[in-house]
């Protein structure tokens, strides 16, 4: 028994010295062995807050803000324009992969950058020489009849009138051209409008659609009442000078990614990502030099790295992010297939307190598989999170959903997988001049996981509760608390990680992304 005395003591001589349980991130990692995300845990600070308050406002490069560290991976089973475009809705944003051509690329791009919320800015229509038979078929194959008919049956030809399932449902002759029941006295709205200026109009109207025209009378949108209630207002959303969505879209380090780039800025691309498996190259280093001095105005993500001599030499050539990450990918087998690579926590915190002196935020890219992943990697450092794996099952990512034992999927496959290189894929591993193909990936299948609107909010939400936990209210405040050391860490055993999860449990539902509908 300690006497009441001697407790005193320690407790005023513990006011007096600051408490430093656990262990800085420096002291952590100043081991010979590579960590990984599980491999340790933050220990708790003080709370006197709610998660309502914390901001996760971050940088993606030394220009570029967002307010939210996400972003999806230009890979083809991940990021297109669907992905992209939600996730720059929600605050992140989505890199659209290069295994195209550069044309098709572009238009992907070009897609986001039009994207006008609420709006369908590429509408399908028909001229007036179509029949009752050709929006019957439309119907059929994408669900809707209310058609807007233009003179030439062009998307941004000049609107004539609008075909509505009550011109045609009592007509028999279905080859009735579209002229002789078409609605001619239009209600339109001008380009330019909000979409609650819209939608006011829309609602006034009594109609079904309205045609939102330029001042040539062409069609440039349409918006529809079902629409109305859906479409909310997107407050984080990531958005350039002139309110577009922005994006980004990936490259290879190869000379003739020259004109693919140039395709992708006059496309409206907002920044770039070199994408590289080991990305300190000369020809890495010369396409950075050549993206600054020809477009000083695009931002340049370099990569991937994981040393700190890697990141030194893409900083000195002018690379405004860096992304890192060598074989923790879900889908990787670099590390088995190279013995080269670096475990994924060590790389993340060592780069980012190296590119930290330079004023370059770095991104954690890959093996990131749940919310906890995320926070550890903010902790560690890294400014924002880069995730494959993670978004691919949901509806956004490209591709069609299938069943295997009952379980909804989507494919999901490494862009170094000999699927993937096939298809052209293999630009970012030095290898599509070889006869012989040594694939760094595999190819898969991941569960379905909803859609993103609903998944994003869950992660974020996570997100928050955990920055509560740690005592903090924003990245900025968790980097500087780590580096001062304030921040305390503590590695977990075999056994600690064993007990940290469910464990002793005849059988179990875990709430695999927290909403109900995904229970398993
Ligand atoms: P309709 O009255 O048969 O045209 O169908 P609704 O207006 O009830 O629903 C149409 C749905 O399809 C809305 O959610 C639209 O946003 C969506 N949609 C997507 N693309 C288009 C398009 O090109 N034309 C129309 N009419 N709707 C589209
Ligand atoms: P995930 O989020 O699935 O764990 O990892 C995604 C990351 O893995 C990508 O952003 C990219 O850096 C990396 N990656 C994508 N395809 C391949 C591949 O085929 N091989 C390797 N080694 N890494 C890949």
């Amino acid at each position: 028994m300690i006497s009441t005395g001697l407790q005193e003591k320690h407790l005023k001589e513990d006011f007096e010295e600051e408490i430093l349980d656990g262990y800085s991130a420096e002291e952590l990692f100043s081991i010979p062995e590579g960590l990984t995300y599980k491999d340790f845990l933050v220990l708790p600070g003080y709370i006197d807050f709610s998660p309502n308050e914390v901001n996760l406002e971050t940088y993606l490069t030394r220009n570029i803000k967002i307010q939210r560290p996400l972003i999806s991976s230009p890979m083809d089973t991940v990021t297109e324009d669907k992905m992209a475009i939600a996730l720059a809705l929600l605050g992140g944003i989505g890199i659209i992969h290069y295994n195209n051509t550069p044309e098709e690329q572009a238009e992907l791009v070009k897609k986001v950058k039009r994207f006008k919320n609420g709006f369908i800015v590429d509408p399908i229509v028909l001229s007036p020489e179509h029949t009752i038979r050709d929006v019957y078929a439309i119907k059929e194959k994408y669900g809707f009849s209310g058609i807007p008919i233009t003179e030439d049956g062009t998307k941004n030809g000049k609107l004539i009138g609008i075909v509505t399932n009550r011109d045609i449902d009592l007509e028999k002759d279905l080859s009735t051209k579209l002229r002789d029941v078409m609605t001619t006295d239009l209600i339109t709205a001008p380009e330019g409008l909000s979409l609650a200026e819209a939608n006011e109009i829309l609602k006034k109207s009594k109609k079904g659609k309205l045609p939102i025209v330029n001042s040539k009378g062409q069609l440039v949108a349409l918006i529809c009442r079902s629409d109305i209630k859906k479409h909310k207002e997107y407050p984080y959303a990531s958005k350039d000078a002139n309110k577009r969505l922005m994006v980004g879209a990936a490259i290879s380090t190869r000379p003739e990614s020259r004109d693919r780039l140039a395709l992708l800025v006059e496309a409206g691309v907002d920044v770039v990502v070199i994408d590289s498996a080991q990305g300190n190259s000369s020809y890495q280093i010369e396409m950075i030099r050549y993206i600054k001095k020809r477009y000083p105005e695009i931002d340049v993500i370099g990569g991937n790295v994981v040393t700190q001599e890697q990141c030194e030499n893409l900083i000195k050539a002018g690379a405004d992010a860096l992304r890192i990450g060598m074989g923790p990918g879900s889908i990787c087998i670099t590390q088995d297939t190279m013995a080269v690579g670096r475990a994924q926590a060590t790389a993340v915190y060592k780069t980012a307190k190296f590119a930290r002196k330079y004023g370059i935020p770095v991104i954690a890219d890959g093996g990131i598989s749940n919310i906890g992943d995320i926070a550890i990697a903010l902790a560690i450092g890294a400014s924002t999170t880069m995730m494959g794996s993670l978004f691919a099952g949901t509806h956004e990512a490209p591709g069609e959903y299938f069943y295997e034992n009952g379980v909804r999927l989507k494919r999901y496959r490494g862009m170094a997988s000999l699927e993937a290189m096939k298809a052209g894929g293999a630009k970012r591993y030095f290898s599509d001049d070889q006869e012989i193909k040594v694939a760094q990936g595999v190819s898969g299948a991941v569960v379905d996981k909803g859609s993103m609107f609903q998944f994003v909010p869950y992660l974020i939400q996570g997100l928050k509760q955990s920055f509560q936990d740690m005592g903090v209210r924003s990245i900025p405040e968790l980097h500087e608390k780590m580096y001062a050391g304030k921040l305390r860490f503590e590695r977990r055993t075999l056994s600690a990680q064993a007990q940290g999860t469910v464990h002793g449990l005849y059988s179990y539902t875990y709430p695999v992304f927290g909403m109900p509908e995904n229970k398993k």
